[in-house]
């Protein structure tokens, strides 16, 4: 048995190496960027103007000028003109290349304009006013955007002014879901009063497609040679599986047996937590992982937002700030485990308090629609103080 931090050390110690591949900008959103993404010019790639009104020479207006002969429109998207002389102003638009010889834009709002003359009725200009400058935001060939970053809307602009029609990403890895138990029928199935219907392998799926894995799914009995044929094809054909079930010390619990006949080498067998004890992880020469969550719904759920989420954001290079919230009750856990406590939190003033809703046990997965994550208890701890502040693993905002 090892803790927490060792099974974690352990899990994060086998990564693996995701693929690269390209898709067009229109799929980008919400995908990890696998490349380095630079100014291909500066931003902006010009002086631009930001107020639609007229383009003067500052020193004109220091000098007492306040009416110019307005002669000539520089629109956005034209290319720049250059004004004449300095007691002349041209009208610019937003968006527009400041025209040569202008170094200051007075708004439509301070001016009017009569007559081909263009008065300013405003107290006061700043020499360079409403000029967005060349370069400013940033210079060509500095880096905009690192690999790891997930892609949001935000970046799909910056992409996109870059000339990035096409984007390198990295692929989620080929993912495999199984369930055992003998004592499980299909949802569509109704069940004998012995039997229940399967509903963890339904929740890892929905779990990995909401970090844009999309995993087969299928069951398997508590039969050792079905699971040593199956398992042997699916470790080959998969980078990562996730079974839940038959872990424990059960007398038909054969999966780490099964997986240990075929090459997957055990990392970690049993955590000293609860939930999730029985957890096991390997992997095999050939960097195919496999996690192997205790089957009791709690359990497979924690251990899924605990190991397996990490483990996949690590290996696609996601940097993610560890959470942490406040205990907002007096808890007790006297077992030497870590203890996952089920919390719902709230944001008061700025806090994120948590509320424990302990529920029923690891079976009482009903218990989790109610709360929001697991608080990580120390195992080292048995009385938790309100106040105190501890490790926080949500899987809903
Ligand atoms: P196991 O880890 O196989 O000993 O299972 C522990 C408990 O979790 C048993 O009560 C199982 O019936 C239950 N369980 C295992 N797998 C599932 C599943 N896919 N859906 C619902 N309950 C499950
Ligand atoms: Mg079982």
């Amino acid at each position: 048995m090892v803790t927490v931090q060792e099974a974690t050390a352990r899990i994060l110690q086998a990564l693996y190496t995701p693929r690269v591949e390209s898709i067009p900008l229109a799929q980008a959103n919400g995908r990890v960027l696998a490349e380095k993404i630079t100014a291909d010019r500066d931003l902006p790639p010009f002086d631009r103007a930001t107020m639609d009104g007229i383009a003067i020479t500052y020193q004109a207006w220091y000098e007492g000028r306040r009416t110019f002969a307005v002669t000539g429109l520089q629109a956005a998207g034209m290319p720049p003109q250059a004004l004449q002389n300095a007691t002349h102003a041209v009208e610019v638009m937003t968006g527009a290349v400041l025209p040569g010889g202008t170094d200051t834009v007075v708004r439509y709002e301070d001016i009017t304009i009569q007559d081909g003359t263009a008065t300013i009725n405003a107290p006061t200009v700043e020499r360079g006013q409403n000029i967005h400058y060349q370069g400013s935001d940033a210079r060509q060939n500095s880096c905009l955007l690192e690999p790891g970053l997930v892609l949001s809307p935000a970046e799909v602009a910056v992409l996109a002014s870059v000339g990035k029609p096409f984007v390198n990403v990295f692929a989620p890895p080929r993912a495999a879901v199984v369930s055992t138990g003998d004592e499980l029928v299909d949802v569509v199935e109704t069940p004998l009063p012995h039997q229940v219907r399967r509903s963890n392998g339904h929740a890892l799926v929905a779990a990995l497609e909401s970090l844009g894995v999309h995993a087969s799914l299928s069951h398997l009995p508590d039969n050792k040679d079905v699971l040593q044929t199956k398992l042997r094809d699916m470790v080959e054909a998969n980078d990562v599986m996730i079974l839940s079930g038959g872990v424990s010390k059960g007398k038909f619990d054969f999966v780490p047996e099964v997986l240990g006949s075929l090459g997957v080498v055990k990392h970690v067998h049993q955590v000293s937590q609860r939930p999730g004890k029985p957890f096991w992880f390997g992997a095999s020469a050939s960097g195919k992982t496999v996690f192997a969550l205790p089957g009791n719904p709690v359990s497979t759920f924690l251990c899924f937002q605990r190991y397996v989420r990490p483990w996949l954001l690590q290996s696609l290079g996601v940097q993610e700030a560890p959470a942490y919230a406040v205990l907002a009750e007096p808890f007790s856990f006297p077992p030497r485990l870590t203890h996952f406590l089920q919390v719902s939190v709230r944001n008061e003033q700025g806090r994120l308090m948590a509320y424990p809703d302990a529920g029923g046990g690891s079976g009482d997965f009903a218990n989790l629609k109610n709360v929001t994550g697991f608080l990580e208890l120390p195992l080292e701890q048995t009385r938790f103080e309100a106040g105190e502040v501890f490790p926080y693993w949500p899987f809903r905002a």
